[in-house]
């Protein structure tokens, strides 16, 4: 028996996706070999992504049903292009704020953000809670955590790049701060999903915001902080470094399969790494 980390109660734990299960089933039923690798060790193949003892039934019961909703009436739609505009209700910014509370409580309780400076770090507790509160109805918002998604989809040229193999198949979470914001990453197939800690301005925070209650997603063109345009790029360059990783036996193996290396489960940061640690 453990505190489970949304209600607080002592009860048994379940074994908690950090980010939610139908990602990983998409990734492996749609990649060329059946297997996701990951950067960190490029030779091993990962079978489920992340999950930890870290919520109780009740929890995880409540979570499922917002997970549900998103996986059937955005997540697989938008992946198989069949729409490309969405209408959505509350569950949405629900869905989102689960999956941030998830990657953020991680990062906090079970990793360390010791890159973070004292008075930032003061923050990600008091974000934590917000967004702890607003998951179970207690508050009818989430305060400065407002949820951002975009959706995703290969930049013009050229269509082969790692850029556009990260944009599209890169799966990874992190939590990012500079002198003056932090926030919450979450990159996963065709979604890019932010959630402010802290910020200075809201400048680049906007145009994603997804409405608290009803509202349509669209795929457009979003302004962005150039620190996050930045880490989708530092994503992709992570992707090139891990093909030297990948060794020689395990690259014949691979391309005997297929004729380039699939779909990559992408980790770079100290946070990100130790997620890594987990998923082998
Ligand atoms: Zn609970």
């Amino acid at each position: 028996m453990t505190k489970c980390r949304l209600c607080e109660k002592e009860k048994d734990l379940e074994l908690s996706h950090i980010i939610p299960k139908f990602v990983f089933r998409h990734l492996k039923k749609t990649s060329p070999t059946g297997n996701m690798r990951s950067t960190e060790n490029p030779n091993k193949s990962i079978q489920d992504g992340l999950k930890l003892p870290f919520l109780c039934r009740d929890c995880e019961s409540l979570f499922s049903v917002w997970e549900t909703k998103f996986a059937n009436e955005i997540f697989f739609k938008y992946q198989e292009g069949s729409e490309n505009s969405f209408s959505h209700d509350i569950w949405l910014t629900k869905y989102l704020a689960s999956v941030s509370f998830r990657v953020l409580s991680y990062a906090y309780y079970e990793v360390d953000l010791d890159y973070f400076d004292k008075n930032m770090l003061r923050h990600v507790p008091a974000a934590i809670d917000r967004l702890r509160k607003y998951l179970l109805g207690q508050s009818s918002n989430p305060g400065e955590q407002r949820q951002l998604l975009l959706l995703l989809d290969k930049a013009s040229e050229p269509i082969d790049s790692d850029f556009n193999m990260y944009l599209v198949r890169g799966i990874e979470h992190d939590v990012l701060t500079t002198d003056k914001d932090s926030f919450v990453y979450i990159k996963y197939l065709k979604f890019l999903q932010l959630c402010p800690i802290k910020l200075s301005s809201n400048k680049g925070w906007k145009t994603a915001r997804v409405s608290l209650n009803k509202g349509t997603l669209a795929v457009k063109d979003h302004e962005l902080p150039d620190y996050v345009s930045n880490r989708l790029r530092k994503g992709a360059e992570t992707l090139t470094s891990s093909r030297d990783k990948i060794s020689e036996k395990q690259a014949s193996i691979i391309s005997s399969r297929v004729e380039e290396v699939p779909a990559e489960n992408l980790l770079e940061s100290p946070v990100a790494k130790a997620a890594s640690k987990h998923d082998i």
